[in-house]
């Protein structure tokens, strides 16, 4: 017996593992002669000490003043930094045009219609200068709520940056959102201020966000004034007195604008997490902490030189493009990559041709999109030259070996190291990944918690599963966790400190340690399918089926059995051109059967186009269940598209 059975039995309560996974893949030389870190003599320094090791961290930002004490831990409530003064902007902007940056390209953007806009680190100073000078004169001041909702345009950043510079907190909306997405955010944190746009290029079409804002604005009484990105010179509606154009604004502002010296644990921003799992959570980070864990990311996990052209292609209303397209690579001086739209317009090859076309060295995708490329087919990345790229990084969802081995094989050209990154919108920056000069992948694991990070895995009863699956837990603070959930303090304790009694941090996802340590992240613990007292994660049966050279992505839910307790029933998007027909649902549930065993099985597959997805791009295995046992569907608000569940349950229904 395994390690991992012998424990699921003692306890009843762990997540089985089936899954074995061989390959493994070791940084090659030439990488590791250049990595920014190659000696992981680096990990046992910093787990001696972790407090210290985020000190030194932390000194590498520009504190006006530095802070007299390290850390204050009082669980569930840590201070980082304490009395340590410094602005989030000054660190993006001004320290690199005191440093020689001033003409290094900080933002290369590139809009849908193919626009195309270049700041160096000097436009953007300035921008952003004038832009904090432009809200002052709208009476926005320190500790004031900021709600932005604009497309992926250099504004954004800016916008972002010019309220950190005066230490207002901002909330970014991500801007697919729906009118009434927008006004319960907007009312959930008192916003005084909107920033949105005349509208935004999206797969051809536009996306008329400002109207959508006004729909908002009839229920939002704490909003003021709101500022429009003029991006497209589309038609909109201005209030007199409460709308004003951001570039006339701009205009008529002062050059500088004094950065506010904000206190290391002042907010710095909200933001709303995706709602993969139930009602978005605000989270509240704070600045010192939330800096340091996004400088010291970005440098270590991407081994971001002076010279390479980054790019993350997530949107920043998610905490991804947050922390790894504004805070952190700019904190770094960097030259980062960003794209207005679709990666389907004008056809499957965008990301490739500005891959191409603009040198990228460092590209940071989600799983969701790697199975999109790999259901689209080789064909596209083909076409493009793809040499200038030397990392490759994902985020998200766990991702599947073999979503990883053609990610490695077809983008990487088998010579990028592949960092699969895991933390969530409450970690504020990467906690579990491989350092690229160092850690030794294993494709489908995040492999090691980075350094001075401690990380756990445990069963019900808070016992450490050595080898084995289980609940993982954060066992020690870290500059960059959340502090709260926004005018919810009791729901933070609720939702992460409960579980185990307010020793450690809970993060609602499953994960599985092997004998090298390596974590193995399996989904969400919500979504664990219970098969006669087994617990089998999704992640697992879902890798299994994508195993298959003919399915491009799958979910599996556990839906209501007599017997069983509970059954697997799997939903299949297969690769372009492949028909389900007869015989494919006998062929992949022999396969899910010969990959990790009989238990695994699917009792049906239902073979769909889409799965229903959030915004962001993650599945929701929760809709699915709602279908399968054929209940109302639960808060659908967060859906990409609305369209992909009704389709769905109607043939579920039929079937
Ligand atoms: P909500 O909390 O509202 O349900 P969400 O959890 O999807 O939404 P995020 O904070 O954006 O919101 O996502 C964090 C989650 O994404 C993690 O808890 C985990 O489930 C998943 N995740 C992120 N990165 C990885 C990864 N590399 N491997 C596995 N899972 C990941
Ligand atoms: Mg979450």
């Amino acid at each position: 017996m395994t390690d991992s059975k012998k424990n699921a039995e003692s306890s009843g309560k762990t997540i089985d593992v089936l899954l074995e996974e061989g390959r493994t893949f070791a940084p090659a030389k030439d990488f590791v002669k250049q990595a920014n870190f190659s000696d992981p003599a680096l990990y046992k320094e910093a787990g001696k000490d972790s407090v210290a090791f985020w000190e030194k961290c932390a000194s590498k930002l520009d504190w006006f003043q530095k802070w007299n004490k390290a850390l204050e831990w009082k669980a569930p409530d840590a201070k980082w930094f304490i009395g340590g003064k410094l602005n989030a902007s000054y660190n993006c902007v001004d320290r690199h045009i005191k440093n020689g940056l001033r003409n290094k390209a900080a933002l290369i953007w590139e809009g849908e219609p193919g626009d195309k806009r270049t700041m160096t680190y000097w436009d953007l100073y300035r921008e952003v200068n004038k832009f904090a000078n432009g809200l002052k004169s709208l009476g926005i001041k320190k500790g004031d709520r900021v709600a932005i909702y604009l497309p992926m345009i250099p504004e954004l950043a800016v916008a972002m940056l010019a309220c950190s510079r005066i230490g207002a907190v901002h909330s970014v909306v991500f801007a697919g959102f729906s009118p009434e997405a927008l006004k319960d955010r907007i009312n959930d944190m008192e916003a005084n201020l909107l920033i949105t746009a005349d509208g935004g290029y999206r797969r051809g079409g536009v996306i008329p966000l400002k109207n959508d804002a006004d729909i908002a604005l009839s229920d939002t009484p704490s909003i003021k004034h709101v500022i429009v990105v003029n991006r497209g010179g589309f038609k909109t509606d201005m209030k007199d007195g409460r709308d004003h154009w951001y570039h006339e604004l701009v205009d008529a502002a002062e050059a500088f604008c004094e950065p506010e010296h904000m206190d290391s644990e002042d907010m710095l921003f909200t933001l709303y997490t995706s709602g993969t799992t139930g009602k978005p959570k605000g989270i509240v980070h704070t600045t010192g902490g939330y800096m340091t864990g996004a400088y010291t990311t970005t440098k270590y996990v991407f081994d971001l030189k002076d010279d390479d052209v980054y790019w993350c292609t997530a949107d920043i209303g998610w905490v991804t493009g947050h922390t790894y397209i504004v805070y952190g690579p700019l904190s770094n001086g960097a030259t980062v990559v960003m794209y207005e739209g679709a990666p389907d317009w004008p056809d499957k090859s965008r990301f490739w041709k500005i891959v191409e076309d603009y040198g990228v060295t460092i590209f940071y995708t989600a799983p969701t999109a790697i199975r999109a490329f790999m259901r689209w087919g080789v064909e596209y990345p083909a076409k493009h030259d793809l040499s200038t790229l030397r990392l490759l990084g994902t985020v998200g969802e766990p991702i599947n070996p073999e979503a990883w081995m053609w990610y490695h094989k077809n983008i990487g050209g088998e010579k990028c190291p592949i960092v699969d990154t895991w933390w969530q919108t409450e970690t504020g920056c990467i906690l579990i990944t491989p350092l690229p000069g160092i850690t030794t992948t294993k494709p489908g694991s995040a492999t090691v918690p980075f350094p001075g990070i401690e990380a756990d895995i445990l069963d019900e009863a808070g016992n450490s599963i050595k080898v084995g699956g289980g609940f993982l837990v954060i066992t020690k603070p870290w500059p960059s966790m959340i502090r709260t959930i926004y005018g919810d303090h009791d729901r933070y304790y609720e939702t992460y400190w409960k579980k185990y009694n307010g020793k450690y941090y809970f993060t609602g996802d499953g994960a599985k340690r092997d004998e090298d340590g390596f974590f193995w992240l399996l989904g969400r613990v919500d979504d664990v399918i219970n098969v006669a007292g087994h617990r089998l994660s999704t992640m697992e049966i879902e890798s299994a089926l994508v195993d298959h050279p003919d399915v491009a992505e799958s979910a599996a839910v556990g839906v209501n059995h007599e017997i069983k307790g509970q059954s697997i029933k799997a939903f299949v998007t297969l690769k372009d051109g492949v028909e389900p027909g007869d015989g494919m649902e006998k062929k992949l549930k022999a396969h899910v059967v010969k990959m990790i065993g009989a238990i695994a099985r699917p009792e049906s597959i239902i073979f769909s186009a889409e799965l229903p997805k959030t915004r962001s791009g993650k599945i929701m295995r929760r809709l699915l269940k709602d279908i399968a046992e054929g209940r109302v569907l639960g808060d659908t608000s967060t859906l990409a598209d609305p369209n992909v569940v009704e389709a769905l349950k109607e043939k579920y229904e039929e079937d």
